[in-house]
This record gives C-alpha cells, structure tokens and sequence, in this order.
C-alpha cells in the first residue's frame, strides 16, 4: 500500500481500479438509469472505462499529466452519451493541474481533482442538488481537499472522498431530476439514486481500491 504520494504506475492502478468498479456495477447503472433515462449509462460507462484500460495498456509510460490527457481524449472520441464528454473533460482538466509532476501528494492531487472538476463545471450548469454526477463529484473533491489540508495521506484521503461520493450518489435518492433525460420524467425521478452519481461514487472507490 502507498500513502505518500500517486507516482505514475499509482495512477494506472486507479485508473484501472475505477474501470474494475464500473464492470463489475454495470448492469445496475443501466438499470438505475431506467427509471429516469433510457437504460443505457452502464453500457455507455463500460465503452468509456474499456477505452480508458485500453489507453492506460497502450500508453507509453510519459507523465502523469500525460496520461491523463490521453485518458481524457480517448474517452471524448468514444460515444458516450450525456456521460462521455463530462467524464472525458474531467480527466482532461486533471491533466491540466498535473502537468509538471512526477509524483502527487495529497494537496496536489486535490488540485489535480479540483481542476478535473473546474472542467466539468465550464460544461454544465448542473450543481449540487440537481440529481447529476455533480451530487458525487463535488462532495468527493471537496472532502479531498479539506482531509489534504488536516494533514491526511493520500490514501486516507481518498478514503475519506470516496465515502463522501458514495453518500452524495445516495442523497440524490430523494432529489428531482433538474438535468439530462431524467428531468423529463420530473417527480417520477425521485426513489432511485442518479445512475451518473452512482458511477462516480464508483469511480472514486476504484480510485481508492487502485492506492490501497
Ligand atoms: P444519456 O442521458 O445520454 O443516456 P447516460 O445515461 O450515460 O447519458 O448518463 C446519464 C447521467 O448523466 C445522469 O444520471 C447524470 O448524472 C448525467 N448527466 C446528464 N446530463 C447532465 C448534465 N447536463 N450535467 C451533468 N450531468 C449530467
Ligand atoms: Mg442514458
């Protein structure tokens, strides 16, 4: 187990530690997405992490940053719905905030995150509160940070993030859809967690699983 700092082949472990998550959940992120959406989030998820795995096994060893970039890229140019461009904006915004760096410790790999999600946020107006990926994304950055700024190891770190995912995805349980298809279905929506939260919950355990 590392603690100190994500070097680059601590990167692919989580890399390939959030698409472990998201094959293994797949069937219940298109089911989750059938309440609301059309029932297809796990299967554009699976094409999104497959694309990723495979950029991580094809990469030739560069940088952080580079490898990043590249997932981001790849994942931009595979079909991916509503999902693909704001997943593939967030690893590009990492890249951004990665650049220069061999290894990350905790506070700059919460600005690696922060910067992923700076991204995200330049293409939706969705936020928290809004029953979208945001309800996960922005609670797991903040924790992030603030576990960084009381002195918390990377891992305990991303432990702490990935819990605080994992509980925003289910507080999205009562909410009403303000955003991508699930909004058409209005207060139909609520009783089921938003399938986008819940892959990032996912992710962001993976990403622990690939440190730890
Ligand atoms: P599609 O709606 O194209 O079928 P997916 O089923 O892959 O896309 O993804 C649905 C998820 O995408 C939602 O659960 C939500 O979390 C997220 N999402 C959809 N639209 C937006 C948006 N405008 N901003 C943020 N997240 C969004
Ligand atoms: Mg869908």
């Amino acid at each position: 187990m590392m603690s100190s700092a994500v070097g680059y082949d601590d990167l692919v472990s989580m890399l390939r530690g959030a698409a472990e998550r998201i094959r293994k959940e797949h069937a219940t992120l298109s089911r989750l997405d059938s309440h609301g959406g059309d029932g297809d989030h796990g299967t554009t998820m699976l094409r999104a992490v497959n694309t990723l795995e495979t950029t991580v096994e094809t990469s030739r060893r560069q940088s952080i940053a580079d490898l990043l970039e590249e997932v981001g890229w790849a994942i931009l140019g595979v079909d991916g719905g509503a999902t693909g461009p704001l997943l593939g904006m967030f690893f590009t915004g990492m890249a951004e905030a990665a650049r220069g760096h061999d290894s990350l410790d905790a506070a700059a790999l919460s600005a690696v995150f922060e910067s992923g999600l700076a991204s995200v946020e330049r293409q939706t107006e969705a936020r928290v509160g809004d029953k979208t990926m945001m309800d996960a994304l922005v609670p797991a950055v903040r924790v992030l940070r603030s576990a960084s700024d009381a002195g918390s190891d990377v891992v305990t770190a991303l432990r702490r993030a990935a819990a605080a995912a994992v509980a925003g995805a289910e507080s999205t349980r009562d909410l009403e859809a303000r955003f991508g298809r699930a909004k058409q279905v209005g207060a139909r929506s609520v009783g089921h967690p938003d399938p986008g939260a819940t892959s990032m919950g996912l992710m962001f355990q993976g990403f622990l699983q690939g440190v730890e």
